[in-house]
């Protein structure tokens, strides 16, 4: 009988138990993706159209992504053998932290596993820099950056309400004009689907001494007249300290970045913890990446189809009376504002109507907040539409249809 390992499994199980009370316990659907046919998956020998995936251009399916990962896997093996340090850097890797620094107007960039360990990593280092440093942090910051700003010693951190200008202004104004200052922020926010007024913020952190962080994370590959984000589209690249993206949606491969200047990247490149002692990303998922950010660097067109069929699916559920969030961008959420009522709608979805949406609950949003978030593809149809509108009328609750607009 072994005390600790008896309390921790009765832990589990209560907690487990508390999470299936609550609505709130996570099972996976498991949806395998048909390259050929996207956004439709296989499930159980049945087609699913799934309305909730982050290959927000389909980009990882694209035939010349996939070529070129293939190419790289066989001329370079399945890994890269090691961390950055230790051979684990190619002429590859090199080539797509070129790029990516190009991408965003910034001198020099810098690849992690993934968007969460870049902002995690990236966020602490810049943190630890500097005694007394403190962070401004939007209220509806990604738990990445979060997690990279929590619990570092001497670190105070603020929280401004979400795209709120006077109160940010507020909260700078009350630090010691001298105090070390960081403002992190967002671009598009994945769950409410609206965008940050970027060159305001910038405008604040010149007038008080505080450097910036933005994740565009769910912009990088979409807006921009090259697909580096909102910062791109805005013209304020150069006004940011740092740039933080992701290999995994918009690009459809997987990985992260962020890009700066020399010394910050070189800085961050150097002391990062969760660079240094990870192997790094395989040469096939490099490759592949490289093929895909080139590509969308070129192919304005693909960008420019984005924004019809989320126009459009908009317009469709405003026409239905389905009460949509009032989002600026290919993000249309549907507030469901309640943990057990949002997982019965996206189950009946699935089981009555082959449509995937995932249900976004509590700690992604504040409980009360519960909702599906869709995201409108270039290559969902029209008829994809109308029947995703048609199944929603028939199983969101009837509140949530009377509230519409
Ligand atoms: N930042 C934001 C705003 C995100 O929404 C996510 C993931 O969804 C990440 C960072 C992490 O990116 P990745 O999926 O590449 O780890």
């Amino acid at each position: 009988m072994n005390a600790t390992r008896t309390a921790f499994h009765a832990h589990c199980r209560d907690g487990l138990d508390a999470l299936r009370a609550e609505g709130r316990y996570r099972d996976f659907a498991q949806l395998e993706r048909d390259a050929a046919r996207f956004p439709v998956y296989r499930q159980g020998g049945r087609d699913v159209t799934v309305w909730s995936s982050n290959d927000y251009l389909g980009m990882g399916r694209h035939p010349a992504v996939i070529a070129a990962g293939q190419a790289a896997m066989a001329a370079h093996g399945a890994g890269a053998g090691g961390t950055r340090n230790i051979s684990g850097t190619s002429p590859l890797h090199a080539a797509l932290e070129a790029e990516l620094a190009t991408l965003h107007g910034m001198p020099s960039a810098l690849l992690f596993g993934s968007g969460y360990v870049a902002n995690q990593a990236a966020i602490s280092t810049i943190l630890s820099a500097l005694p007394g440093f403190h962070v401004l942090s939007d209220e509806k910051n990604h738990a990445s950056m979060i997690a990279g700003m929590r619990g570092l010693p001497g670190v105070t951190r603020h929280i401004f309400r979400h795209n709120d200008l006077g109160h940010l202004e507020r909260l700078l104004a009350a630090i010691p004009a001298s105090a070390p200052k960081l403002i992190a922020f967002e671009s598009v926010y994945s769950m409410d689907g609206d965008i940050a007024p970027i060159g305001a913020i910038c405008d604040l952190a010149e007038r008080h001494g505080a450097m910036t962080y933005l994740d565009e994370v769910h912009a990088v590959g979409l807006y921009g007249a090259t697909g580096g984000g909102i910062s791109e589209r805005d013209g304020v690249q150069r006004r940011l300290d740092v740039i933080e993206g992701t290999l995994a949606k918009g690009f459809g491969v997987v990985g992260g970045y962020v890009a700066g200047r020399e010394e910050v990247v070189d800085h961050i490149r150097s002391t990062a913890s969760g660079l240094i002692f990870t192997t790094s990303l395989p040469p096939s998922t490099v490759a592949a990446a490289l093929a895909s950010v080139r590509h969308l660097k070129e192919d304005g067109a693909l960008r420019a189809r984005m924004a019809g069929p989320a126009r459009l699916l908009k317009r469709k559920l405003d026409e239905a009376g389905i009460a949509r969030m009032p989002s600026e961008s290919h993000i249309v959420p549907v507030m469901v504002g309640e943990a057990k009522a949002v997982r019965e709608v996206a189950r009946r979805l699935m089981d009555e109507h082959a449509i995937y949406a995932t249900p976004i609950n509590y700690p992604t949003v504040p409980r009360g907040g519960e909702r599906l978030r869709l995201c409108a593809t270039p290559f969902h149809t029209e008829a994809m539409m109308d029947a995703l509108v048609a199944a929603l009328r028939q199983v969101l609750p009837k509140a949530v249809l009377r509230q519409a607009a």
